[in-house]
């Protein structure tokens, strides 16, 4: 996997809120630190996080598979099924804000109590199962920036 270019480096590193569009291949279970075992469905999944200082040192860390396995996201990300085939982030609006947003805005299943250890969220891990254009109009709507894209 490549990581985030130096174009969308500067145009992106004033940012600390980030999308992660992952597209798993097939289905697959796996444990998940704490939360034990989890069944992935087949398909595409939004992951919001933040960085509050070095955005693109985290989203290049997300974009390399082998690393010491931190965060919830780093087992699933950490499989070969499993890859990042969009990535926008976001400057004006606060993860947890933005997760509810996406959920109000398409249908979504959350991964209960994923990536949202230090929040109230029910999950910081969306399927998505609906249409890609969907997708762009969601990016269009809440302001993000496109700053990293594979064939989805
Ligand atoms: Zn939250």
């Amino acid at each position: 996997m490549s990581e985030i270019d130096s174009f969308h480096t500067r145009e992106i590193i004033h940012c600390k809120v980030y999308v992660l569009y992952i597209n798993v291949r097939k289905s697959i279970s796996i444990s998940v630190g704490r939360l034990g075992k989890i069944s992935f469905k087949k398909g595409g999944y939004l992951y919001i996080g933040s960085a509050k200082k070095g955005i693109i040192n985290r989203l290049n860390r997300h974009l390399r598979k082998s690393k010491k396995i931190f965060w919830h996201i780093d087992y699933l990300l950490y499989q070969d099924e499993s890859e990042i085939s969009k990535i926008w982030v976001a400057d004006n609006i606060r993860e947890c804000n933005l997760a509810k947003r996406i959920r109000q805005f398409i249908q979504v299943e959350q991964i209960k109590g994923f990536g949202c250890s230090d929040c109230r969220c029910l999950s910081h891990l969306l399927y998505y199962d609906g249409k890609k254009d969907r997708l762009s109009c969601l990016a269009k709507k809440l302001k993000l920036i496109n700053c990293y894209s594979e064939y989805i």
